[in-house]
Order: C-alpha cells, then structure tokens, then sequence
C-alpha cells in the first residue's frame, strides 16, 4: 500500500446483479464507498429487471461463486462481510461454508427474499436454511416487515417485539426490523432495533413519497461500512439510517416504476430554485 493513501476497511459484499443499477452489488458498491470503506464483491446470482420488477433470477455456479470467495478472502483483509440476495439453496450453502471457515469476521446481512416489484426471489427452503444456517452466523441482520414475517412463521399482525426476539432467538446479535412496508403509519416510517440483553430501540422517519429500489441493500451497506470503520452497532445502525433517508430524499427515476437512491449524493450542491 502505498503510505500516503488512507486505509479503507474492506468490506465484501455478496449479493446479486442488477442491470438497472438501483439494488443488489451496485448499490453496495456505492453505499459502501461513501461510506468511507472498500467494496469487494461476490455474486450470487444475474437477475433480468427493470425498475418494475424482476423477471427472472440466474444463480451463479456454486463452485464460482466459491471460487470468488476464497480468492478474495485469500488475498484482502476483509474487515466484514454483507450478504444480500442469496438467491438460491446453492449458493446459501456456499456462503455458510466460507462464514464456517470465517469466524471472526463479522456479518451483515439483509435478507432479501422478494423483488420490491413483488416477485419472489426466495422459495420455503431457502428460507428456512436462512433461518436455520445464515441467520445464526450474524452481527446484524436487516429484516423489512414481509421479510421478518416469513422468517419467523409470525403472522403480519404480529407485533415487532415479538418478531424482533423470535429472531435474535436464531441467533443473530442484533436485528432491525425496517418499517418501510408498515401499512398505516400516516407520515412517519418507524424502525425497530433488537439487540441480545438490552430493550429494544426505535427509531422515526418522515415518510417520504414514491417506491425505492435499492433501499434495503444501501442501508445494510452503510451500516456494515461503518461497523467496519470502528462505530459501535448503535451509531452504525443511527448513521446509517441517516444516510439512507438522505439518498432516498436525493432519489432519482432512471425508469418507469421505482426510483434510485441517490447514494452519490451525500454532500449535494444546495441548487437555487
Ligand atoms: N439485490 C438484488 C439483485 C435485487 O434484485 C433486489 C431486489 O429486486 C434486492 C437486492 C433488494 O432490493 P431492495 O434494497 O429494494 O430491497
């Protein structure tokens, strides 16, 4: 390295393709490097979408996405891990076997089990291995209300405390429960944060107007950037829900349905109107 250049944690993210360039690796990218961290990625899987939905959904060979694992984990420090869209039971057991062989680098993941469009990018066994195999494995896992419903067989009416602990009951050390898919919260969007031994934590946005792509992978990036910078789960989890609300007050449409977090866009120029 050469000695004047800072040194950026890295952290490796694992998820998939989207050519849209709203969610997936692309959006980690970007979220991390604002962030103040170093991306290197994995893929689990292409998808074909568009800004209104995925149509379909094409897992990466399970010895490749293998391959890129430990050619990266051989060769960077990684400082932490986010794991996004699996994909597929194939690539879930590939990524549980590098996490066995990884202990001591900590894990982010949201687990993303359907399209923002509605598609569904997870079946029942793929979902109960998360449950079982990858959820046990994680600092943090980031969770929207249809994603923790499904997780822990609670119906949707079931209150947050009670997803929030059936979860960490998995295994995780800590679970925010996004509240973007909450119905009837008028103007203002409520997260939950659980965290083993201590109460629980919430915390209130303004609602803001229109669908985003992307939003989940960008927040559980920015969180897992500053975990590897040094902030304690808390301020990661503050700090990043920060600079999520500010890319999507900073959204823009580069298609037909949902827009794009600006994640580039931290510092904007303020424009006059
Ligand atoms: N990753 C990929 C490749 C996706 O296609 C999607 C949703 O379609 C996601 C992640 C999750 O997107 P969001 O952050 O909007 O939940």
């Amino acid at each position: 390295m050469n000695e004047k250049s800072p040194h950026l944690p890295v952290v490796l993210a694992i998820g998939g393709h989207d050519p849209g360039g709203g969610a997936g690796i692309q959006a980690d990218i970007e979220s991390i490097g604002v962030n103040g961290c170093h991306a290197a990625t994995a893929l689990t899987c292409m998808t074909i979408q568009d800004s209104c939905d995925v149509r379909q959904l094409i897992p990466i060979a399970p010895a490749t996405l293998q391959d890129q694992l430990s050619v990266t984990l051989a060769d960077c420090q990684v400082a932490i891990i986010k794991i996004g869209l699996l994909g597929s039971l194939s690539a879930a057991e590939a990524v549980v076997e590098m996490l066995h062989k990884h202990p001591t680098i900590p894990v982010v993941f949201d687990p993303v089990l359907a399209a923002g469009g509605g598609s569904e990018l997870a079946n029942k066994r793929l979902i109960d291995y998360i449950a079982q195999a990858v959820i046990p494995l994680c600092r943090l896992i980031t969770p929207n209300i249809p994603e923790a419903v499904q997780l822990t067989g609670l119906k949707g009416a079931a209150a947050h405390d009670d997803m929030g602990r059936r979860l960490l009951d998995l295994g995780t050390d800590a679970v925010l429960i996004t509240g973007t898919h909450a119905p009837d919260q008028g103007d203002e969007i409520t997260h939950h944060l659980y965290r083993t031994g201590n109460p629980p934590i919430r915390s209130s946005w303004r609602r803001l107007a229109g669908e985003f792509h992307g939003s989940g992978c960008t927040l559980a990036s920015a969180i897992a950037a500053r975990l590897a910078r040094g902030e304690t789960l808390l301020t990661a989890v503050e700090q990043g829900l920060e600079y999520s609300w500010l890319t999507l007050t900073h959204s823009f449409k580069t298609g037909k349905c949902q827009s794009i977090p600006g994640r580039l866009l931290r510092n904007p120029p303020q424009h006059e109107a």
